[in-house]
């Protein structure tokens, strides 16, 4: 690993190339091993041969790698992988105690959304949805309802709203909350809420963060490891064991050394994207924070550096069967689920949450990091120049 020069930290890009100066001790190795032993051995005196290797579900050396590299990325303190982005997501929500209100941002990815509004019912949490991306609104909800915790999502899965971080994090703060952020669609190289007051950021690691569609993982990233929050999330997942296995955290780390360039190619790409799409007579409307005239870009400008990422959602003219038409015209863009890997993705997104609001005409696209012109084609051919 290449020192850094004196009171001159490191810039992303390297950190990830290099994997946080991971390499393997044993055999010189530029790569670290995968260690997949499950359980450690102790010597004569029973003390652990390896100090802090005792049982794989609480001692894992993959997933230490690719935590400590995801720290440095987003500025955190400290990193904790899970075996899906929602085992993330559930081992936040697990430490709010029973009786307690949460604030949960409206309109965000589904999957969080159907999760939460379960487990709050069964154990007694009063959740409150709100349009957070609306200042007022939120400054309202968390005066009123003095909940425990605030979760947001920026840009938001499939509307791509911004929200402020640091005023939600002033909001949450000033009422005694924790601000959690789910930052999936910007990535650790886009934005970093930790710096913006964010207590923890969510993110499904699945996305963007492996970026090759071939690693389920998610991860909460931490600005104060003492908390009572982050203790608790550490001890239950070492405990209730929603852990990343070792072959995964290893993919992971690989998939990391390349994250920011992809970020960078897939946010220039979907840029280029969405102003084609602009200026396009069957397209009625773009979601894109990178648009000058989208309602959040001139907090987005602010709080995410290097682009605006991936995520990008449209409204076909002529409702759900134009817009599933597009879709099945497509050559390049595989109709599938998900986002942030290096081929194109689209999604009818009412298709799959019909009752949520989503415009029949929106297509969801993940824009990956092929040739642009290539993309434009496709989509020129499926939309009907
Ligand atoms: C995919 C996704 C999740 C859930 O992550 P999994 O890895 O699929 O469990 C949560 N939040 C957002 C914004 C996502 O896109």
């Amino acid at each position: 690993m290449v020192d850094a020069p004196k009171n001159r930290p490191l810039h992303p890009a390297t950190i990830a190339a290099q994997a946080a100066g991971a390499t393997d001790v044993e055999t010189g190795g530029v790569v670290p091993a995968i260690h997949m032993a499950t359980t450690f051995a102790r010597d004569v005196d029973y003390a652990p041969l390896k100090d802090n290797n005792v049982y794989l579900r609480s001692h894992n050396e993959n997933a230490r790698i690719a935590e400590q590299l995801l720290s440095q990325l987003e500025g955190a303190a400290d990193t904790l992988l899970f075996g899906s982005g929602m085992a993330a997501v559930a081992a936040v929500f697990r430490t709010v105690p029973s009786g307690a209100t949460v604030l949960v941002q409206k309109q965000i990815y589904w999957g969080t959304t159907a999760w939460i509004r379960a487990f709050c019912e069964r154990r007694d949490i009063t959740l409150e949805e709100v349009e957070a991306s609306d200042p007022q609104a939120l400054e309202g909800a968390c005066n009123s309802l003095r909940p425990a915790l605030v979760w947001i999502e920026t840009p938001s899965n499939p509307w791509l709203r911004i929200t402020d971080v640091a005023r939600a994090a002033k909001m949450a703060h000033d009422v005694g909350a924790t601000l959690v952020v789910d930052s999936t669609a910007a990535s650790p190289v886009l934005s970093q809420p930790l710096r913006y007051g964010a207590d923890i950021v969510m993110h499904s690691a699945t996305k963007g963060i492996n970026g090759h569609s071939d690693v389920l993982a998610g991860a909460l990233c931490v600005a104060d490891p003492d908390s009572r929050m982050w203790q608790d999330i550490r001890a239950d997942r070492d405990m209730a064991g929603a852990v990343l296995g070792p072959m995964e955290a290893w993919l992971l780390t690989r998939g990391m050394r390349t994250l920011p360039l992809r970020m960078r190619e897939m946010s220039k790409n979907a840029m280029t994207l969405a102003t084609y799409l602009m200026d396009h007579p069957a397209v009625e409307e773009v979601l894109y924070p990178g648009l000058p005239d989208h309602p959040g870009h001139a907090i987005a400008a602010e709080q995410m550096t290097g682009g605006y990422g991936c995520l990008l959602s449209f409204v076909v003219r002529g409702g759900g069967d134009a817009a599933l038409k597009a879709a099945g015209r497509l050559q390049l863009f595989h109709r599938a689920t998900s986002l942030g890997g290096v081929e194109s993705l689209v999604e009818h997104r009412h298709t799959i949450e019909p009752h949520t609001g989503i415009p029949e005409g929106l297509l969801r696209v993940s824009v990956g990091i092929e040739d642009a012109d290539d993309l434009i084609n496709d989509l020129a051919q499926a939309l009907g120049q």
